[in-house]
């Protein structure tokens, strides 16, 4: 398939898998996962009208996003991998969206960064939902009181939860258990479901996914 057709595909299948779930139409927002892709591959995707982007390296990221936005001003940018407080800085001045808020440690700095540079992405916190060691995010028993830190000692807006399920389970339990606590947390927004799983995520109540091989092809 040519990208112009994957992406109609991924369109297609999203609108499907929110009927069937008796979703309204685009209630599950697209976020196309340009990583390892460089910018003459992102271009046709622009060009066909997608405007939301995920990222996962913040260096990698500075050197393809300010030119296309340059030409797109529209964009929104995601970053939707780890996050290291020396790149704070980095990560509040480029992207819309951190998807990624996992420790105290990063939400100080970038609460710091957010009052510094007077610019204040919209924050999601990453949930750890397999409890798996070698995976980033906050384990499911202390995302609550972790939600209020950063809201109540931080001053910190959270729109809502993301996760990434283990790559060899059955995402479904792991949807759910991201939709009860951001339920528990007060929060609407979850981003989950990727390539293999979007549809099934759209199913748990995702209101974005994250899609790029689908998308772009293999990386
Ligand atoms: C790479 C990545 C994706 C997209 O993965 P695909 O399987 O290519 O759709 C989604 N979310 C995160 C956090 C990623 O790192």
């Amino acid at each position: 398939m040519e990208l112009q057709e994957r992406l109609d595909d991924v369109r297609s299948r999203v609108a499907t898998a929110e009927r069937k779930a008796g979703r309204p139409a685009g209630a599950a927002q697209l976020v196309a996962v340009s990583k390892t892709f460089d910018a003459d591959f992102i271009r046709p995707v622009i060009a066909a009208g997608q405007r939301l982007f995920g990222e996962n390296r913040v260096q990698e990221s500075q050197s393809k996003w300010p030119a296309l936005r340059a030409e797109t001003p529209d964009i929104e940018l995601h970053l939707i991998g780890p996050l290291q407080s020396n790149k704070a800085a980095d990560a509040v001045a480029l992207f819309d969206v951190i998807e990624t808020v996992d420790r105290e440690k990063i939400a100080r700095a970038l609460a710091a960064e957010m009052k510094l540079q007077g610019k204040a992405p919209r924050l999601y916190v990453q949930v750890n939902t397999g409890l798996e060691p070698q995976k980033a995010g906050i384990v499911p028993d202390e995302t609550v009181a972790f939600v209020r830190l950063c809201r109540e000692e931080l001053g910190l807006t959270v729109e809502g939860l993301m996760c990434i399920p283990p790559a060899d389970e059955n995402p479904g339990p792991h949807f759910a258990l991201l939709a009860k606590l951001a339920r528990q947390c007060g929060l609407e927004k979850l981003s989950m479901g990727m390539s293999s799983d979007y549809e099934v995520a759209i199913g748990f109540g995702a209101t974005s996914v994250r899609v790029g091989s689908a998308i772009f092809g293999s990386r």
